[in-house]
């Protein structure tokens, strides 16, 4: 199985990431997506996916960090979305939750990440919180859309309109197995299969019920089989399905 959102080059994993990747592997969690969100950290996200096998690689500024971006930054994003590897753009989007750059600071960020990502034909990864509308004002007016990763994601039915009509993928996590998420399970019900991935966001958005807080990539197992009878279908063939989505989305290969 593949964790499609992990932040394995968190602080809280510098102890013991070999640990960790093993622990995820035994559980068949054998490839990761690292994304890459701060321009400041680009060099060292490159280098950790280098030196982990499995480990696959996005680049992108996320908008806690969208004050970063100038024509400079997407010079470089530019380039080394090009020499690096990597399989997506992300996470980039609008947050307005917490004392985020106000919208004029955040949509040009998002705007010009979503633009390379159609250019270079390579996904993009969202990352959307209490910025719905904002985020579907700027998606309506682009002329042509990347593909498109809603991770985490947490919208009403308006966005889940979006997202299926324009063949978005959703990725599924920790936060739809809490106890309080019956409206998300509800609109990733409507999700078809061959549009969902899972994620972890590790360290954050452990599942429901886990003594230890620090989430972890091997939970994507624990997503699964707590996941799969909302969508009607067997943890098993859950994972199967996924794997093929990302490896497909992604253009992953198995011998990385
Ligand atoms: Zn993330």
């Amino acid at each position: 199985m593949i964790d499609t959102h992990c932040h394995l080059d968190d602080r809280q994993f510098a102890h013991d990431i070999d640990a960790v990747l093993a622990a995820s592997v035994a559980a068949n969690v054998n490839r990761w997506l690292l994304i890459g969100y701060d321009p400041r950290r680009w060099d060292e996200a490159i280098t950790f996916v280098g030196s982990h096998r499995g480990m696959y690689l996005t680049l992108g500024v996320h908008p806690a960090e969208a004050p970063l971006w100038n024509a400079d930054v997407e010079m470089q994003l530019r380039n080394l979305l090009q020499e690096s590897g990597a399989v997506a753009i992300g996470e980039a989007g609008l947050d307005f939750y917490r004392d985020n750059a106000p919208y004029e600071v955040q949509a040009p960020a998002f705007r010009g990440q979503l633009r390379l990502a159609a250019e270079l034909d390579v996904p993009l990864i969202i990352h959307m919180r209490d910025a719905e509308d904002e985020l579907l004002d700027i998606l309506a007016v682009e002329p042509t859309l990347p593909s498109l990763v809603f991770h985490s994601f947490d919208g009403t039915e308006k966005l889940m309109d979006f997202v299926l009509s324009s063949g978005s993928y959703v990725g599924v996590g920790g936060l739809a197995t809490r106890q309080k998420s019956d409206g998300l399970r509800m609109q990733l019900a409507r999700v078809p299969l061959d549009r969902m991935l899972l994620e972890t966001d590790s360290p954050y958005l452990v599942p429901a019920r886990q003594k230890d807080r620090r989430n972890q990539p091997k939970h994507v197992v624990t997503i699964a089989t707590m996941m799969a009878e909302y969508f009607d279908t067997t943890p098993d063939a859950l994972a199967t399905q996924t794997t093929a989505n990302a490896e497909r989305l992604f253009g992953l290969n198995h011998d990385h």
